[in-house]
């Protein structure tokens, strides 16, 4: 059920059904395009459910296109993490993966044919100068000088630039639109500029650059994309996007749309300051279980369809907002509960012997993995000695505690038998060592015959037979609602508490599980095993999230 992507009813897909029913469009074609120069984080989950949601949902396609112009900035580990993240989401690109730098080549003879038509000119204003021409938002720029270059010039200046002539910075390629507009985007935008830099997929090949504005459109015309869905900060570019397309020998006029980005409290979601976390050693890598990245949800223990279901929840809609970081956690919970095999794991714990059991008493209980779900069981061993959470039992019995295990009382063992304390030792401070008690016969799955009811249900492992595991508690990475939005440097507000590593004792059967098997730890919380260091002779367990909602409001 929970692996069929949404059905969006949002603008987006209205006006895809609107251009299907009335013939604009045959077969929708959307585009995922990110630039590889960081990992994919929740934001980009948002465009990748919409993009190949809408073409799944209209029978069409979806391309992965890297979105490669900026060279300096890019590489491959990105790539790869990128095409990794978007399948563990459940999606898959139509075709080949595509890159704007595939297209390089037609993007230069376009340029030369806007030279051709009058329509582009190399300028060989300074950035300071150009600024200066430029003009503001209140006040029209002035033409720059070079403006009237002839086209055998321009075109004689720009083959020299492709031929690596000129210094970076030297000089530019622009189209010649209208400096006097009041959209700054059309005063003449740069569409080539020189970077003597080596390119991941085209080598030294080239030592120009087109620009994202000249190089989007165009892409998406080659491709045969039908709705270019982008972020609402590109909406001022849609006129430019427009002009491209019509000036141009394309092979179809694809049609841009803007939606709002995906803004979360407590997160940051810029790639610049994602890449600072990093940078700064504050996380372990752009994988950090804290991170906002895909893969860093993923390590944390978040499925794909929580995050799919998050996106869903969210919506699509025209304006940016701010969405409740509660509403992630409340999706990621949610699945977990329906989905996760329960186990047994002890993070506080104290010992309890059974006195009317023999020292190398061993039997192996059956239990089943969840209450409704066919999710198999394991073999939990059954020993003399236990370990128990110590808040589960109390010297002295008192209303207050009533379902705890006190001396003379009953408790269950969850999938186990029911036990009777009989006494306990303590230590110096005060703190109970052991926990004295007796097996009550006959109570594998029923009632004591002598109608002795049981207080409770705790969990419990094998003092003798649990594994050691390393738990990695996690909360949010920033104690502040807005990190990047208050007058300190985002860093300052890290949530020092972020990770703490502890201690549990596992069933052996945890050890056992292959890396990225979600659990919920019996009244403990969803953990995953990690997937990096989980092995079976040192587990290593994240806390995905904790069992109830109100426990992670009372840490925001
Ligand atoms: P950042 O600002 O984090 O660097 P970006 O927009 O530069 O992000 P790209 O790799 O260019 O990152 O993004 C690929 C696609 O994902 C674009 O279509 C972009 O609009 C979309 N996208 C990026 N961030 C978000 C977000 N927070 N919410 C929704 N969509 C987003
Ligand atoms: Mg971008």
């Amino acid at each position: 059920m929970s692996d069929v992507p949404a059905r969006g009813n949002n603008f987006v897909a209205k006006i895809i059904e609107e251009d299907l029913s009335n013939g604009k469009v045959e077969r929708v074609i959307t585009r995922f395009p990110p630039e590889p120069n960081g990992y994919l984080h929740v934001g980009h989950a948002k465009s990748i459910c919409l993009n190949f949601g809408v073409a799944q949902q209209f029978g069409g396609g979806c391309n992965l296109r890297f979105d490669d112009t900026n060279p300096e900035k890019e590489n491959q580990e990105f790539i790869d993490a990128i095409k990794d993240d978007v399948q563990w989401l459940g999606f898959n690109w139509e075709g080949e993966v595509h890159y704007a730098s595939d297209y390089f080549d037609q993007l230069f003879q376009w340029a030369v044919h806007l030279i051709e038509q009058g329509n582009a000119y190399v300028c060989d204003l300074s950035p300071e100068q150009a600024r200066q021409y430029r003009g503001t938002l209140t006040e029209a720029g002035q033409n720059s000088p070079y403006r009237d270059r002839s086209v055998e010039e321009n075109l004689e200046l720009f083959e020299k630039m492709r031929a690596g002539e000129f210094d970076e910075g030297a000089c530019v390629l622009r189209a010649k639109i209208d400096m006097a507009s009041s959209n700054m985007n059309l005063r003449d935008p740069i569409i080539y500029r020189i970077r003597k830099a080596h390119h991941h997929q085209t080598g030294d090949k080239w030592c120009i650059y087109p620009t994202y504005d000249f190089t989007h459109g165009q892409s998406d015309a080659i491709e045969g994309v039908t709705h270019s869905i982008c972020t609402l900060e590109f909406e001022d570019h849609r006129p430019l996007y427009e002009w491209f397309i019509a000036n141009l020998p394309v092979p179809c006029e694809p049609k841009q749309y803007e939606f709002g980005r995906l803004n979360m409290d407590y997160t940051v979601t810029s790639k610049r300051k994602l890449k600072g976390l990093v940078d700064n050693a504050v996380v372990t890598g752009w994988s950090d279980p804290r991170m906002p990245t895909i893969s860093g949800m993923r390590r944390r223990g978040f499925t794909p369809s929580s995050i799919r279901n998050f996106c869903e929840m969210i919506g699509v809609t025209r304006s940016d907002g701010l969405v409740d970081i509660a509403m992630l956690e409340h999706a990621v919970r949610d699945d977990l509960n329906k989905n996760a095999p329960r186990a047994m794991c002890v993070i506080n714990p104290v010992k309890v012997v059974i006195e009317n059991l023999p020292q190398d008493h061993l039997e192996q209980l059956a239990a089943p993995y969840h209450h409704e779900l066919e999710l198999g069981s394991r073999e939990m061993p059954f020993t003399r000695e236990l370990y128990i959470d110590r808040e589960d039992f109390k010297e002295e019995y008192s209303k207050k505690f009533k379902k705890k295990f006190t001396p003379g009382n009953r408790i269950r063992l969850r999938h186990s038998y029911v036990l009777e304390a009989t006494g306990f030792d303590k230590n110096e401070q005060g703190d109970v060592t052991e926990i004295r008690a007796v097996l009550i016969e006959n109570t594998l799955g029923v009632d004591p015959e002598d109608g002795i009811k049981p207080k409770g249900v705790v969990h419990w492992v094998s003092a003798t037979h649990s594994v050691e595991a390393e738990l990695r508690l996690y909360q949010r990475l920033f104690n502040h609602p807005t990190p990047d939005k208050s007058e300190d440097d985002y860093l300052v507000h890290v949530n020092p508490d972020s990770l703490v590593v502890a201690k549990g004792w596992v069933e052996p059967a945890l050890a056992q599980v292959t890396p990225e098997s979600s659990f919920q730890f019996e009244r403990e919380g969803y953990y995953v095993a990690d997937r990096y260091d989980h092995t079976a002779d040192a587990p290593v367990f994240n806390l995905t999230i904790g069992l109830r909602e109100d426990k992670e409001l009372a840490k925001g």
